[in-house]
């Protein structure tokens, strides 16, 4: 059914930022609407949202203003911390204005919270952690996303109701190459906060904030060969110890041992890192979807046949623990830095 509404040949992308930084996964995007408008002659817009700022505050929009043909930014000068509702409400309010045909939102926590909501309101579908956009020949807009546990691509079009709106995760699309030479036009709007009590419940964080996992340049990756807390801890030192992050796969999230956002794979988290230590994962196209994209994978495994082996670039048939705990003391002779670099720059 259509929903009344006649769209623009415009791209828009929602731009997330946080302290004081782009969110990576805005220019992601902006890099795939590019390579779509090109296709299309259409137009790419961003649009983003700015609490009350302090003076020292300042976000640089130096880089977007070359990648995109126009911005808007909604200004809320009576607040400073926004909500997901406030979000919701300046991309709603923009969809109104310039009626884009497609709009592409990051699936970050807060992109995951409030773009479904943007599309309830118009009535239009959004296609969850798409893998691939594209148009077909008869410049239908094709969203793509792994379905029934990552098996099948599904290829979803939405023709008639608009705009059309999609959730793409971090680390899937690349960085744009594009430049415009000429800088982006940029509307600001001054916009009240409406009365959106929202009521959030605090959790206490179960485990140490680290870096994100997405960030990290080394990962060791906890398979459902780890059963316990005293095993993980080990999984934990040699991340540590390379000055990594380390992350899980889906039985240990739901087991308890790891929080979901340590978890890779088709239902968490996409990773581009330099290395993949894998312990004791068997590499289901599930886990793989989340860690394909990393430069190297070593994986260690008792089975030989075990299909990770076929995507790693290093594999070793052997208990894990006894690999890792080899690994963490060579490592604790010799400087960490220089170990790292002879593992994953000079041997694999
Ligand atoms: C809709 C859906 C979404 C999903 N999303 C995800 C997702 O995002 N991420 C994800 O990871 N999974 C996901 N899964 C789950 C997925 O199907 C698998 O269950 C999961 O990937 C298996 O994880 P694993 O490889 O750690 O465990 P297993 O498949 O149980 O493999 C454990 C491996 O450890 C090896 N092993 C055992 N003991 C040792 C030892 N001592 N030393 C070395 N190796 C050892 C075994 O040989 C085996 O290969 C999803 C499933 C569905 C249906």
């Amino acid at each position: 059914m259509s929903n009344q509404y006649t769209p623009n040949d415009i791209i828009t992308v929602f731009i997330e930022h946080n302290n004081n930084e782009i969110n990576q996964v805005g220019y992601e995007l902006i890099g795939k609407a590019r390579e779509l408008a090109a296709k299309n002659n259409m137009k790419v817009f961003a649009v983003l949202a700015l609490g009350a700022r302090n003076e020292n505050d300042e976000l640089d929009l130096e880089l977007l203003e070359h990648l995109v043909d126009h911005i808007d930014i909604y200004k809320y000068n009576d607040c400073l911390n926004l909500n997901v509702l406030d979000y919701c409400d300046c991309l709603k309010s923009n969809i109104y204005e310039n009626k884009p045909i497609i709009v592409l939102v990051g699936a970050t926590p807060i992109g995951r919270s409030f773009a479904p909501r943007v599309a309830a309101h118009f009535k239009t579908g959004i296609t969850a952690d798409c893998t691939g956009l594209e148009f077909s020949e008869e410049k239908e807009f094709i969203q793509i996303r792994p379905a029934y546990g990552g098996d099948v691509y599904a290829r979803i079009v939405t023709p008639k109701s608009f705009p059309q709106m999609a959730t793409v995760r971090p680390k899937i699309m690349e960085m744009p190459q594009y430049r415009n030479n000429n800088k982006a036009s940029i509307k600001v709007y001054g916009y009240r906060k409406s009365n959106n009590e929202i009521s959030i419940l605090k959790k206490e964080r179960l485990e140490e904030v680290g870096e994100k996992i997405e960030d990290a340049k080394i990962i060791a990756l906890a398979g459902n060969a780890i059963k316990y807390k005293y095993d993980l801890d080990i999984i934990k030192k040699l991340a540590k110890l390379l000055h990594g992050e380390w992350a899980a796969t889906r039985p240990l999230v739901e087991g308890g041992l790891a929080s979901y956002d340590r978890q890779v794979g088709i239902s968490g988290k996409t990773i581009r890192p330099d290395l993949v230590i894998a312990c004791g994962v068997s590499g289901t196209s599930q886990t793989l979807s989340g860690i394909e994209k990393a430069k190297k994978i070593v994986a260690v495994n008792i089975d030989k046949n075990a299909p990770i082996f076929k995507n790693a670039d290093i594999g070793i048939i052997s208990d894990w623990k006894q690999v890792v705990e080899e690994l963490i003391n060579k490592i604790s002779y010799k400087d960490a830095a220089a170990f790292k670099k002879s593992i994953y720059l000079d041997s694999i």
